[in-house]
């Protein structure tokens, strides 16, 4: 049973964008190439909450040479679809990261500001270096992003999506693929 009449998880789903096998490949690939790049480096995979936590998992596990993890909160999103502009920490790290190589792991790159606002910030805390490691980066008519991520799994298309972390009002994220809501599903 639902908890919102007329909605379930799959059949509010109208079009499935990545398949599961197709995350598998894609995150295998970006393992790969952050296992090249970070060999006998240790780096620290920051997770940005709550969207990030399904790519992380994903991700740590498809990386071949030690690295830490830690985690961050922050909000950019209220419930709905549209950015609200305002980002605000809701969890900070544990771990001090002065003199490390950090890699910021996201679900989704939109207009970047999120993302530009934690780098800006972490940068104050003199890390040796800070990346951007975008699952999927989204392809905006008149992209002007402030962030150029290192490693982008995939471009989508301006489509407002969910699964596989991404939610629609804290909806989906347990989705194992990506796909496109229903339109009847927006409340
Ligand atoms: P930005 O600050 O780059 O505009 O937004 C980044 C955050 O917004 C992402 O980490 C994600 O939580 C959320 N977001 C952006 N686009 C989408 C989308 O298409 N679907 C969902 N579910 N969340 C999105
Ligand atoms: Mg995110
Ligand atoms: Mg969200």
């Amino acid at each position: 049973m639902s908890d919102k009449a007329g909605c379930e998880l799959h059949s509010d789903i109208e079009r499935v964008v990545f398949a599961q096998e197709e995350i598998a490949a894609i995150v295998q690939t970006m393992g790969a190439q952050i296992t090249e790049d970070y060999k006998d480096r240790n780096p620290l995979l920051i997770c940005v909450l709550k969207g990030a936590v399904v790519v992380m998992a994903d991700l740590m596990r498809a990386i071949d040479t030690p690295i830490s993890i830690d985690f961050m909160a922050v909000s950019s999103y209220g419930d709905g679809a549209t950015s609200s502009g305002v980002v605000r920490i809701v969890k900070d790290l544990d771990t001090r990261i002065e003199g490390r190589d950090v890699i910021i792991v996201e679900d989704i790159l939109d207009s970047g500001l999120t993302l530009s606002y934690l780098i800006d910030m972490l940068k104050s805390r003199s890390p040796r270096s800070i990346e951007v490691a975008a699952f999927l980066v989204k392809d905006l008519p008149d992209r002007d992003c402030p962030v150029i991520p290192k490693y982008v799994g995939s471009h989508v298309p301006n489509e407002f999506i969910v699964g596989y972390g991404l939610d629609y009002a804290e909806r989906y994220r347990n989705l194992p693929y990506i796909g496109i809501l229903k339109p009847e599903c927006y409340s």
